[in-house]
């Protein structure tokens, strides 16, 4: 199947949008002079070697997840070794369960697959593609193990689910019916946001997992507007809605911008322990 099944969207020259299946994240080639890196495995319902070899032909590539949850990472077994943060580990182990739960497509033919090793990384950590050096951001907040990856080159940040478009929303979510998300709370959002926005200079665009993956610095101010009003008792400003119930449990959600959160009380501060 031509390009392993995926559509591309060529977003600069060395960076290109892997999408087309249902319920995936978006997934973004980047290529170096040297290697290619995959951020995020979406559902693995295409061939992603197929669709990198034609992306960056011959190209050794490094497999690389932002967090561990199913729509990022369950493509993660076609490869035999995925970079991603020890605290992702949890959720991309339960990444299978979860999947059962969601709608996809049939799985493209003839796809190999790997018992994959997990490798860690860390704040700091960069992967060095030739010609462009992408570097890990640790930003917990949607999951404990998120992270972000900035590559100073192109002038982007690809920031997971940190920041996302209204129509997907930040989900900061615990519990959802069988799924075994793993929320860490808005306290802890906001000082990843604060985090990649002392940053801001360093990038142009933020790329993200779903919906709008072409964002503006704006969404950033949006988000970080919503996680202080929230955290101050003043998010009625940004008119959250009548708690929606998800799944089996109340929420609510909030709106600024082109962006929203969905988030429960009890995701609001750190668990003190
Ligand atoms: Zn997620």
């Amino acid at each position: 199947m031509k390009n392993g099944g995926y559509q591309f969207k060529n977003i600069t020259e060395d960076i290109v949008l892997l999408y087309g299946f249902t319920n995936e994240c978006n997934m973004y080639a980047v290529k170096g002079t040297d290697k290619v890196m995959l951020i995020d495995t979406g559902m693995g319902t295409g061939d992603l070697k197929a669709a990198l070899d034609a992306i960056a032909p011959g190209k050794p590539c490094i497999a690389v997840n932002t967090h561990g949850h199913s729509d990022h990472c369950c493509g993660n077994n076609q490869f035999p070794e995925v970079y991603l943060h020890e605290l992702a580990y949890p959720d991309a182990d339960n990444a299978t369960e979860e999947k059962k739960t969601l709608p996809t497509d049939q799985e493209v033919e003839g796809i190999i697959k790997y018992e994959w090793r997990k490798v860690p990384v860390k704040e700091g950590d960069t992967f060095d593609l030739g010609g462009k050096v992408l570097e890990v951001i640790e930003t917990p907040g949607h999951t404990p193990g998120c992270i972000c990856l900035l590559d100073k080159t192109d002038r982007v940040l690809f920031c997971g689910d940190l920041v996302c478009s209204s129509d997907h929303c930040v989900h900061m979510l615990d519990h959802v019916e069988k799924l075994k998300f793993s929320t860490v709370s808005i306290e802890t959002l906001l000082r990843s946001l604060r985090k990649v926005e002392a940053r801001k200079e360093e990038y142009d665009y933020l790329l993200g997992g779903h919906d709008a993956f072409l964002m503006g610095k704006e969404y950033l101010d949006w988000v970080i507007e919503m996680c202080s009003s929230i955290l101050d008792g003043t998010a009625g400003a940004f008119h959250p809605q009548l708690p929606p119930v998800y799944g089996n449990i109340i929420c609510w959600k909030v709106e600024l911008g082109k962006s929203a959160i969905l988030y429960q009380d009890e995701t609001v501060f750190d668990k003190k322990s």
